[in-house]
């Protein structure tokens, strides 16, 4: 039996029908044999509104209250997802940032995580249910909410991943995986198969937004293998691993997926077929 960290983003959240998808898509691949755990961002553009609205109060509003305010909005989407999972038949169980043992420094509004230690998650998991956590957050050494930055929730899930040692931390956006520029841009770009931690962190260092640059020096550290693909569909997506890894222990690939990647790997230049 896989332990899988599945991430879903604001856009993959970003309504009720699409929570209903996406609870469905959690449910498959909990029948399918895994333990799931999950880590999700806040529903569409709930952040920026949430963001605007302190704006209108208070034009310079304290880090700490900025922090306080900007954790509900993935609040909001852990507790309907796991509603929505226990309409579907299963159970689940939300945990915020804190109750999953997310502990931080100080820093609010770009705090780094110091270390993950969730008990409360893996009880969910002995149960069999599937353990939800609000990405994005966590707590400092005062009790206070702090959150990692904007896109955050993407470092949350393979930081999840790690501390759960997991199998594959996967990332579900609105695209089918890491392409050679952003599709919505450049209508010709291509979806990479397998890209090293090394080149990821050059795309999100030049500012492809897909995953945050601190997500994937993370799995980088930990060795944690992450799987960018859709929500929306069911087609192979990007694996983000290192040169030597066999991606063929990655659990809950599509089809052929396996061999595509390892083919992509062979025909780098300077390298051996
Ligand atoms: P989420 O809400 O799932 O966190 P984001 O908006 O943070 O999604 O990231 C997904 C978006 O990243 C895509 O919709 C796409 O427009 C953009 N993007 C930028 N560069 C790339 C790239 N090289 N490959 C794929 N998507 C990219
Ligand atoms: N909700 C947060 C943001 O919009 C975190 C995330 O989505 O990763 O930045
Ligand atoms: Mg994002």
């Amino acid at each position: 039996m896989a332990l899988i960290v599945q991430k879903f983003g604001g856009s993959s959240v970003a309504d009720s029908d699409s929570i209903k998808r996406v609870a469905k898509r959690i449910i498959e691949t909990k029948h399918a044999g895994n333990d799931m755990a999950v880590v999700v961002s806040a529903m569409g553009d709930t952040t920026d509104d949430l963001i605007d609205q302190a704006l209108d109060v208070d034009s310079n509003p304290p880090a700490r209250e900025m922090d306080m305010l900007m954790t509900a909005g993935e609040r909001i989407s852990m507790s309907l997802l796991a509603m929505t999972i226990h309409a579907q038949g299963e159970s689940a169980h939300s945990f915020t940032g804190s109750q999953a043992g997310f502990m931080t420094d100080a820093r609010y509004g770009a705090a780094h995580i110091r270390n993950v230690k969730p008990y409360r998650v893996m009880d969910a998991l002995k149960h069999g249910e599937v353990g939800i956590v609000a990405g994005f957050q966590g707590v400092n050494a005062d009790g206070d909410a702090t959150t990692l930055g904007r896109g955050g929730s993407d470092t949350s899930a393979v930081a999840l991943a790690v501390a759960l040692h997991a199998d594959v931390c996967e990332i579900y956006t609105d695209v089918d995986g890491v392409f050679t520029a952003d599709p919505r841009i450049v209508p010709t770009a291509r979806r990479i198969s397998r890209i090293s931690y090394e080149e990821m962190m050059e795309m999100a260092a030049g500012g492809s937004k897909v995953l945050a640059l601190r997500c994937v020096e993370y799995a980088q550290r930990f060795r944690m293998p992450i799987h960018v693909r859709s929500s929306f569909s069911h087609r192979p997506g990007t694996l983000i691993v290192s040169q030597d890894m066999d991606v063929s222990d990655i659990p809950n690939l599509a089809p052929n997926q396996c061999q595509v990647a390892q083919a992509q790997l062979d025909n780098q230049p300077g390298r051996e077929g």
